[in-house]
């Protein structure tokens, strides 16, 4: 089979080398010179485990290849799927579907022959019905169907979560077109992974669903963390006891700075904005972003307390920048509110990430970025963890001590055990839990 992927970011590209790896002809396509540059030389633009040798192997088996010219992606396609961005409207906070719009008119000028069209974007409902609305204008006569077919992959682990997804959910508008998507999907298939086959709506409103479920369960065990310390409880105590019930299940009950990345923060946001738009307003989830945001806001105050209250002329060691572990993604990151927070109050920032600073240099002006952990905890008055890397789980406490001027942690991810911390000579605050047990 062979498919064009339009758009070639981290869901563009991990969908299509994992779709060459299933053995499909697949040509990826973006309006980003650049990135298709690197892509031809062999890098990967973007910081994804695996990506690279995954990329390679089907590159070098003439499987997967990368091009600017949709005309010559679309020749002898079974399917052309929309991957591009689906980021906040400014001001409004409706999905911004310009690209998605763009990407269909593209698409209807080179149609010359029958071929699915697949929103892969997570895309509010009825935009399906306005892309196949705005091919029919520019192509009246081309033969095509529509269909959805939402990405549930995370950043950090994606390309196991598209080769090994717990469903994959696709709207189809004919059984032609059904069948494209069965075909595509086979290598699945036979590894028994559940495929809910839906309309058009239920499918683009199932991605939805689903992200703003999760994004509601963080915030419920946030809000949770926040009442164990008031009342001295620990709160991952709570959770594993909640958890173990299969009702609710263990997953997505780690407290934290709030959620940030690429997709809750803009998606909880359409689906209000859809919700209310419909006259069926959805008050849990414009809670859940209210709360959300307000909590991202306050955790500088959480580190600066633990500074004695006053940060004016103090470093604060920031370790970990991009939104979670494993991508250089910054989209919406918690540190976009934390850092600038601390600077605003008067501190020096001086910051470590593994894979995310030539992104946050960009978004996060005078932060002193340092070449390794160590480096950025040397005479600083305190380090704060943002990001749970692996790196950072095993740190050398002792060096961390002798390198702070004062040994105070805060630990905005829960990384660390409070009695450890406390018995190595740390004032160590975390998110949750009693100080020392
Ligand atoms: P991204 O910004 O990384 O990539 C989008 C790419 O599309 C860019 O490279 C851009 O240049 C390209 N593009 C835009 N218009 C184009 C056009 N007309 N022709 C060719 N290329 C074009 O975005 P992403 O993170 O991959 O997200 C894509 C979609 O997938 C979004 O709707 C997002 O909500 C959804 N999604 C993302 C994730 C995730 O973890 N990032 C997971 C699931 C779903």
């Amino acid at each position: 089979m062979r498919i064009a992927m339009i758009g070639t970011g981290y869901v563009g590209l991990v969908s299509g080398a994992c779709f060459s790896e299933f053995g499909v002809h697949v040509t990826c396509v973006d309006k980003d010179a650049e990135k298709i540059e690197r892509l031809k030389r062999g890098e990967i633009p973007i910081y994804e485990p695996g990506l690279d040798d995954l990329v390679a192997r089907n590159v070098a088996a003439g499987r997967l290849s990368f091009t600017l010219d949709l005309k010559e992606a679309m020749q002898g396609v079974d399917a052309v799927f929309i991957a591009v961005g689906t980021p906040s409207r400014r001001g409004d906070g409706h999905a911004d579907l310009s690209y998605v719009y763009g990407a269909a008119e593209e698409i209807a000028q080179n149609l010359d022959h029958y071929t699915v069209v697949v929103t892969k974007s997570t895309v509010p409902v009825g935009t399906g019905r306005e892309v196949e609305a705005i091919i029919r204008k520019v192509a009246p006569n081309a033969e095509f169907d529509i269909a959805s077919n939402p990405e549930f992959l995370r950043e950090g682990s994606a390309i196991s979560d598209f080769m090994r997804p717990d469903r994959v959910v696709i709207g189809a508008t004919s059984d032609r077109a059904g069948e494209v998507m069965r075909r595509l999907y086979r290598p699945l298939y036979l590894i028994e992974t559940p495929i809910v086959i839906t309309s058009l709506e239920t499918a683009e409103l199932t991605k939805y669903a689903a992200n703003t479920f999760l994004a509601a369960k963080i915030t419920f065990i946030n809000e949770i963390a926040d009442l164990c310390e008031k009342v001295g409880a620990n709160v991952h105590d709570v959770a594993r006891g909640i958890g173990l019930d299969g009702r609710i299940g263990k997953k997505f009950l780690h407290p934290g700075p709030g959620y940030g990345g690429s997709c809750f923060p803009k998606d909880t946001l359409a689906l209000v904005r859809t919700a209310q738009q419909v006259g069926s307003p959805l008050r849990i989830i414009e809670t859940v972003v209210d709360i959300n945001d307000k909590r991202k806001k306050q955790m500088a105050q959480r580190i600066i307390a633990a500074c004695g209250g006053d940060v004016t002329g103090k470093t604060v060691a920031v370790l970990g920048v991009a939104f979670k572990p494993n991508t250089d993604d910054m989209r919406d990151s918690p540190s976009l509110d934390i850092v600038p927070a601390l600077q605003a109050a008067g501190a020096t920032v001086r910051a470590y990430d593994p894979a995310a600073m030539h992104e946050a240099e960009k978004l996060l002006p005078g932060v002193v970025w340092a070449k390794d952990v160590y480096s950025a905890l040397d005479g600083a008055d305190c380090v704060t963890i943002l990001t749970e890397w692996n790196e950072f789980r095993a740190l050398d406490l002792r060096r961390v001590k002798a390198l702070l001027k004062a040994p105070v942690m805060v630990d905005l991810r829960n990384i660390y055990n409070p009695d450890d911390m406390a018995q190595a000579g740390f004032v160590y605050s975390s998110i949750g839990r009693p100080a020392a047990l």
